[in-house]
């Protein structure tokens, strides 16, 4: 393999995915390490239809996902999991990659795609109580969707004031249970989504401008405490827990990995990179693509054009050397 066509794509999600075959299509060696044991990126967690790209109708992102790396696999794209890198040095001829083993690799440039995380228990951690929920009481970001049918005639605190929150309360609804949307502030999920969940007044109640603040089990039952605005405390019978409160940009990874030259790179207050419109960071040879430069509008289609156009950056850049 020449050097100078290697190119490294960080992430195998819908983003790196698709740079990675306009990379191959436009005549380079692209390889993707992605950090999980398997690829696909944030849609292998999606279990619901994604009816929002084209010409996929039917499809959960699951099988989204495992369309788009059976695409890839078909061009022969090498796809390494379990792969992160964690030195990235400039060199003349592009950057040296350092992996978790230490094994030196070169590529003439770097796409980085590696998405965004859902908020965990880590988020929380404050909340009394958390530890002593079981497995079965407790989901979090995209696994608060999955066999929603096990809510039927159950009551779901949902934590968090967003669309997912409450699309959530509207299925759990839907499927005959009760949701309890407990929001910091008050609710920004888009109007048919609040109105969705507003036409089920007996099954979905809404809390503004509340905090979680604990989790007990009296006699026998899971009850939740929350403070109110006005310092009062509340609390309610629950079966399960929901949180809902959103998703922050990997970019943590890139800036230790860059060591000294990460004083170059460009991100925003809340971590996502900041590129110009064809997804070049300020570093020569440095690309990045997919939610972790799309702050206002993360989905699939976007993710995979800025894919693309990271790729064709790549190539414009390259050839142009
Ligand atoms: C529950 C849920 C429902 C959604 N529903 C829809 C929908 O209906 N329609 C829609 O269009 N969009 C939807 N989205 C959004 C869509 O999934 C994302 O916009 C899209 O997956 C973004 O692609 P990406 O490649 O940028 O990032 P990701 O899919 O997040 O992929 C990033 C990849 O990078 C990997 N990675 C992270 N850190 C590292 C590292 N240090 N080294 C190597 N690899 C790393 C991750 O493991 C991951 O595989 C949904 C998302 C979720 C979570």
């Amino acid at each position: 393999m020449s050097d100078s066509l290697s190119v490294a794509v960080i992430g195998a999600g819908p983003a790196g995915l698709s740079a990675a075959l306009w990379l191959k299509q436009l005549g380079y060696t692209p390889f993707v390490l992605e950090a999980a044991d398997a690829p696909g990126g944030i849609l292998r967690f999606n279990f619901l239809a994604n009816e929002w790209v084209l010409g996929h109708h039917g499809l959960t992102g699951v099988a989204m996902s495992e369309r788009f790396v059976a695409h890839a696999e078909a061009l022969a794209i090498a796809i390494e999991c379990g792969r992160t890198v964690h030195r990235l040095v400039p060199i003349p001829q592009g950057w040296r990659l350092f992996l978790a083993d230490d094994t030196p690799r070169h590529a003439a440039a770097v796409i980085v795609a590696t998405g965004l995380r859902y908020r965990g228990p880590e988020a929380v951690a404050t909340v009394a109580g958390m530890g002593e929920l079981t497995e079965g009481e407790v989901a979090y970001g995209p696994f608060a969707f999955r066999d929603l049918e096990q809510c039927q005639g159950k009551t779901v605190l949902i934590v968090g004031g967003g669309d997912n929150a409450f699309e959530n309360a509207k299925m759990i609804a839907e499927l005959g249970g009760h949701a309890l949307i407990l929001c910091r502030s008050q609710p920004r999920a888009q109007r048919q989504l609040r109105e969705a969940a507003a036409r089920f007044a007996d099954r979905v109640r809404v809390v503004a401008q509340a905090a979680l603040r604990a989790v007990c089990r009296e006699a026998g039952k899971l009850v939740a405490h929350w403070q109110t605005v006005s310092d009062k405390t509340e609390a309610a019978t629950v079966d399960r827990l929901h949180f809902l409160i959103g998703y922050a940009p990997n970019s943590e990874w890139l800036v230790a990995a860059l060591g000294d030259a990460a004083t170059a790179l460009a991100r925003d207050a809340a971590g996502y990179l900041i590129t110009d419109r064809w997804g070049r960071t300020p570093l020569l040879r440095l690309y990045a693509a997919g939610d972790l430069v799309e702050r206002d509008f993360p989905n699939v289609v976007s993710a995979l054009a800025s894919g693309a156009r990271a790729a064709k950056a790549v190539d414009i850049d390259l050839g142009a050397r």
